[in-house]
């Protein structure tokens, strides 16, 4: 019969394994990720969520959440915002790409 301890234990191993993998998946997609001065973040509207993570991680305050109607009036939410990239102060470091946990921000030539 098996063990907590030996369920504990594979569960620890098994945590281990996808942080692993996923952290080298993360590395790999920095990485094919363009970026720098001659880049630009780029925010797909309909995939963000205004959660609000991008603005966090932005160090150049070139990220701006802006109020938008709801898509639908059954919908009873207060504020319903997205994402807004500020072009001239953004530097292309990429880190609110990576923040985002929608995929709704990409880089593209400015
Ligand atoms: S690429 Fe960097 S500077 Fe530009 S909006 Fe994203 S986090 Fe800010
Ligand atoms: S992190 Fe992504 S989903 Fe969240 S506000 Fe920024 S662009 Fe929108």
């Amino acid at each position: 019969m098996t063990e907590i301890a030996d369920l504990q234990r594979r569960r620890a191993f098994e945590q281990n394994r996808i942080k692993v993998l996923l952290n080298s998946m993360r590395a790999e997609e920095e990485a094919n990720l363009k970026g720098g001065p001659d880049t630009v973040a780029w925010v797909k509207e309909e995939l963000c969520i205004g959660c609000d993570q991008c603005t966090i991680v932005c160090e150049d305050d070139a990220i701006e959440l802006y109020d938008v109607p709801l898509a639908s009036p059954i919908l009873q939410v207060d504020i319903n915002r997205k994402a807004k990239i500020l072009r001239d102060p953004c530097t292309g470091c990429k880190l609110c790409v990576l923040a985002c946990p929608t995929d709704a921000i990409t880089m593209i030539d400015r």
